[in-house]
């Protein structure tokens, strides 16, 4: 659905006048060029404080790419990466101050933020960890005030040993891929495989499930995975057949018109996958529904049902995957949460349930999982121009885009990406994480 006010707030005359009221003015996103994805342009400035730990290599990152590395920043022009790995003490975070407050005009318009530092918890002295945890605040803070120049920031931990998986997190978080993840923690550590791949179709060769693939955002995902060189084998249910084989002959995909939650369905899934690959690099699991009412007006049936799509089904899939090695060494698996989980929502009481326990099944499977070299992530969509949102009523719908620090809703690409990002097998480093995909929605923040 196109939101009207976007548009008037990029156009020359409804733009004055909506500055002149003081009413937000969106601007308009950069996202990937389809026909050349992945390629990172534009200036980049880079800052350190006083014995930081990954400014060398971030250095080399930043050289083999196409960007232009520069010392000072003119006009607009500049996205800002600054290594604050070695802020110990109060003192020393004046460095973060110092760099940040000269340079920070020099933003660009869609211009990046990103804050390297350590995790806190994997650091053994406690006046570290406490200054690390302090860039959470400072990223969020920076997020706020630069959104309305459609501009972004970010913070990417990294745990002692972790330099290796730095790449792919930085790469992806000044790309145009990550223009809707904003104001969001990634954590990057030491990769338990060999990372690698081709930036440009990192997942050529592979083949990848997404449930829910027929429509809405599990079609923008499918699309972005096979642009990425994935073979997509999209499932949605029976009655989408038809919109289904489209979606996946457009992309040169495989069908399975397959309800996830009836008998047996994750074994079919299972087979299916055997049958026509040797291996599967990625699940997605998309496929969700809400049957929103107040609790005490919620029929057992609108609970089991949706519990049942978003989760149990996601659940049986994984215990059958993992039950075979077709996902080790290298395997991703993501969720699909939603800021209702994180936040809740009034009439959400199950959906709020469902996705909150998606976030859990991240942080529970992430140990076991990575011993066997696959990776599993989420992603927490906030609002999204889909078809579910476009049957929000006009006022909600309007507050619902508004409510972010760029002042508007995402696309289905936006969450696509990340995604893409999740399963390229550069960022075997990252697991464990869910990740917003919101703007920063003030919802549950
Ligand atoms: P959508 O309703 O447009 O698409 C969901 C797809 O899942 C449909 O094609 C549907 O047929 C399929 N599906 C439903 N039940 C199924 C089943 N039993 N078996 C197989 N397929 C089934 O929804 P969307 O907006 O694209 O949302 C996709 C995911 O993103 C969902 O998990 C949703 O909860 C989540 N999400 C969406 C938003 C948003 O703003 N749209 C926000 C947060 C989270």
């Amino acid at each position: 659905m196109t939101d009207r006010y976007l548009e008037l707030a990029n156009a020359n005359l409804t733009k004055t006048i909506l500055d002149g009221l003081g009413l937000p003015t969106p601007v308009r996103l950069k996202r990937e060029d389809e026909s050349n994805p992945h390629q990172l342009s534009g200036h980049v400035l880079l800052g350190s404080s006083e014995g930081a730990s990954f400014t060398q290599a971030i250095y080399s990152i930043l050289q083999a790419t196409s960007v232009t590395m520069t010392e000072a920043g003119g006009d607009d022009s500049v996205s800002l990466v600054f290594d604050a790995s070695g802020i110990s003490s109060a003192d020393q975070s004046s460095q973060l101050y110092e760099f940040f407050s000269q340079q920070l005009s020099s933003l660009a318009r869609c211009g990046r933020v990103i804050v390297i530092g350590h995790r806190p918890e994997a650091l053994a002295d406690t006046a570290h960890a406490t200054l690390q945890r302090g860039l959470v605040g400072f990223v969020k803070s920076v997020a706020k005030e630069i959104g309305r120049k459609g501009a972004t920031a970010n913070l990417l931990y990294v745990d002692k040993g972790g330099k290796t998986a730095i790449e792919a997190p930085l790469r992806f978080l000044l790309s145009a891929g990550s223009t809707f993840m904003n104001a969001q923690v990634l954590n990057a550590a030491k990769p338990v495989i060999k990372i690698k791949g081709d930036w440009t179709r990192p997942l050529t060769g592979k083949s990848i499930v997404v449930t829910g693939a027929a429509r809405g955002i599990g079609l923008a995902i499918s699309q972005v995975l096979a642009r990425d060189g994935a073979t997509v084998i999209g499932v949605d249910v029976p009655q989408a057949k038809a919109d289904l084989n489209s979606a996946m002959a457009s992309i040169n995909g495989l069908s399975l018109p397959l309800d996830i939650t009836s008998a047996g369905a994750a074994e079919t899934l299972v087979r299916f996958c055997q049958d026509h690959s040797s291996e599967l690099h990625s699940i997605i699991h998309n496929a969700g529904i809400t049957r929103d009412k107040m609790l005490s007006r919620m029929t057992s049936v609108q609970w089991d049902l949706l519990m049942q799509v978003n989760l149990g089904a996601a659940q049986r899939i994984n215990d059958a995957f993992l039950a075979t090695e077709l996902l080790d060494n290298g395997g991703k698996i993501i969720g699909v949460a939603s800021i209702s989980g994180i936040a809740g929502n009034v009439g959400q009481t199950n959906y709020g349930f469902s996705k909150s326990a998606v976030i859990g099944m991240v942080d529970s499977l992430a140990k076991p999982c990575a011993k066997r070299g696959i990776t599993i992530n989420a992603v927490a969509p906030g609002f999204i121009e889909t078809q579910m949102t476009a049957a929000i009523p006009f006022a909600t719908r309007q507050m619902g885009r508004r409510l972010s620090s760029l002042s508007q809703g995402g696309l289905p690409i936006d969450v696509a990406e990340v995604i893409g990002f999740f399963v390229s097998p550069q960022a075997a480093g990252i697991n464990g994480n869910t990740v917003r995909v919101c703007g920063q929605s003030l919802l549950g923040a």
